[in-house]
């Protein structure tokens, strides 16, 4: 049986993945000429070099992407960069480190332990964390973040320096306006898990190399095939009880892995029914956030303490940075070494990320603006570190529509649609997740797996109806 997917993103490529596993030939077709979607690598003309699309990070609790990467046959732990939880400032004046100790006491000494937080709200945090756990991580539905924040007691200075951080890099939703109840599967999944769960994953390599440029290679035996086509945008959709059609083209089935407002085009081209009229309401439903990266280009590599860094930002003087990343700090010391005899060409050695989630205000101002006042805001806050070295070139990139926005109440749709043949997967599905990278690859298994599914179903009735 041939299938086919729309979109090469973490979705897609998951459920290409998983069709092939279970026999079937699969095309993925992607509209792009590079694969991962939202994150994926791109080509800096200004920087000249091959950059990710925005810094993304990983957790230890996103175990079905861990997985995939195993079925691919790569080495998770040596395409990521695997470190405790670390929060710290540049500035130095706040800092939790997740120690050693097995779970929950390496939360609770964490946070008994944190620099810049007073006894009172070291305790607050921990009643906070443990009363939600006790009540199996469910909130008071329609909550936002801030609204169950101050119920739970917490400071507006706990917010602002653990909280709104902590919500914004997960949900990329201010605290005000975003679903407690998500934010609440975050710290499940990874406050509550294991203490290898809440590990923080920086990959090595760029975000298309990790995986999703392997799955062109996957070939796990049997006669099935695998096959993406890059560059190949689908414009026309249409389905009947034994087929779908793509360009003209017949599969037996369709998981369409576009972002949401792709997958609307797609589908309002079907037959409408009343039940496939309430699924398209559902997708044009969403409201999107968006998040802004800076690369510098540094003269040399800086050698900073850590990989990941808080910065704190200050709209009303444009410095918008949020988290500082730091490639250097993740190569081995020859790896380093090596770009420093090659005469600093290892560019990714000499760049840092600057991460700016919601960057609504950020968008309203004149980018030179705003690059100048945040390396500005570099050289103020990590001073303590030793000075920056000079920045030769820079590259911003704004990914307008780069999560849903998760607000309170928001209804997802599920991987089912009501038309026949034709399954989606999204980060945008109703996975319980925000939109991150593990809920896109769960997206893609569950898809797959309802494919599967239902396409075995449908050939058992078809025998039972030859005998
Ligand atoms: C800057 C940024 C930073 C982020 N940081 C993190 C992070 O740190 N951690 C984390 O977990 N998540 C992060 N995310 C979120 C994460 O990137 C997404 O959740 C995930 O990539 C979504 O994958 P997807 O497959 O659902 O969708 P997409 O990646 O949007 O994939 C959809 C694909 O479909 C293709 N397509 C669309 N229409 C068609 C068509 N008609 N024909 C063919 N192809 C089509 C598109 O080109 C695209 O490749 C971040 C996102 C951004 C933008």
């Amino acid at each position: 049986m041939n299938i086919a997917v729309v979109g090469a993103g973490w979705a897609g490529l998951s459920a290409a993945v998983r069709l092939r596993q279970k026999g079937y030939s699969v095309v993925v077709f992607e509209a792009s000429r590079a694969l991962g979607g939202r994150a994926r690598h791109v080509h800096s003309r200004t920087l000249n070099s091959r950059i990710d699309n925005g810094q993304h990070i990983l957790l230890g609790a996103y175990s079905e992407t861990l997985a995939l990467m195993t079925t691919l046959g790569l080495d998770s732990a040596a395409l990521l960069h695997r470190a405790p939880l670390s929060l710290e400032s540049t500035d130095g004046s706040f800092a939790l480190h997740v120690g050693s100790l097995p779970a929950p006491l390496h939360l609770i000494s964490a946070i008994m332990t944190a620099r810049g937080l007073s006894i009172v709200e070291r305790i607050r945090i921990i009643t906070l964390t443990r009363s939600l756990q006790r009540r199996n991580w469910k909130v008071k539905a329609g909550l936002t973040v801030s609204q169950w924040l101050h119920q739970g007691g917490q400071s507006a200075q706990v917010i602002c320096r653990f909280w709104e951080p902590l919500c914004l890099a997960a949900l990329n939703t201010p605290v005000q306006d975003a679903c407690a109840q998500l934010f609440a599967r975050v710290l499940q999944d990874s406050l509550g898990g294991s203490k290898e769960a809440c590990d923080v994953l920086i990959p090595r390599v760029d975000l298309s190399q990790l995986w999703p440029e392997h799955v062109e290679h996957y070939a796990p035996g049997g006669p099935a095939s695998l096959s993406v086509r890059r560059g190949k945008a689908v414009r026309h959709l249409a389905a009947t009880s034994t087929q779908v059609e793509l360009d003209g083209m017949g599969f037996d089935a369709v998981v369409v892995a576009a972002n949401a407002p792709s997958a609307h085009r797609l589908l309002q081209q079907l037959a409408p029914t009343q039940s496939g009229d309430l699924y398209l309401e559902s997708l044009a439903r969403f409201t999107y956030i968006p998040i802004a990266t800076l690369t510098l280009q540094l003269e040399r590599p800086w050698h900073l303490p850590a990989p990941m860094l808080l910065l704190t930002d200050k709209p009303e003087q444009l410095q918008f940075g949020q988290w500082l990343f730091d490639r250097s700090s993740l190569m081995t010391a020859s790896e380093l070494q090596q770009a420093e005899l090659t005469d600093h060409q290892d560019y990714a050695a000499c760049q840092i990320n600057i991460v700016i989630s919601d960057a609504r205000s950020m968008m309203r101002h004149p980018l030179g603006d705003v690059v100048a006042a945040i390396t500005a805001q570099l050289q103020q806050q990590t001073r303590r570190l030793g000075p920056m070295p000079a920045v030769v070139g820079h590259e911003v990139i704004v990914e307008k529509r780069a999560t849903f926005a998760a607000l309170p109440g928001l209804k997802r749709p599920s991987n089912d649609t009501p038309w026949p043949r034709i399954w989606v997967a999204g980060d945008w599905t109703d996975t319980g997740y925000p939109a991150v990278l593990e809920g896109a690859v769960r997206s893609g298994r569950n898809a797959a797996n309802a494919v599967q599914r239902a396409l075995s179903s449908s050939s058992l009735r078809n025998v039972v109806r030859s005998i």
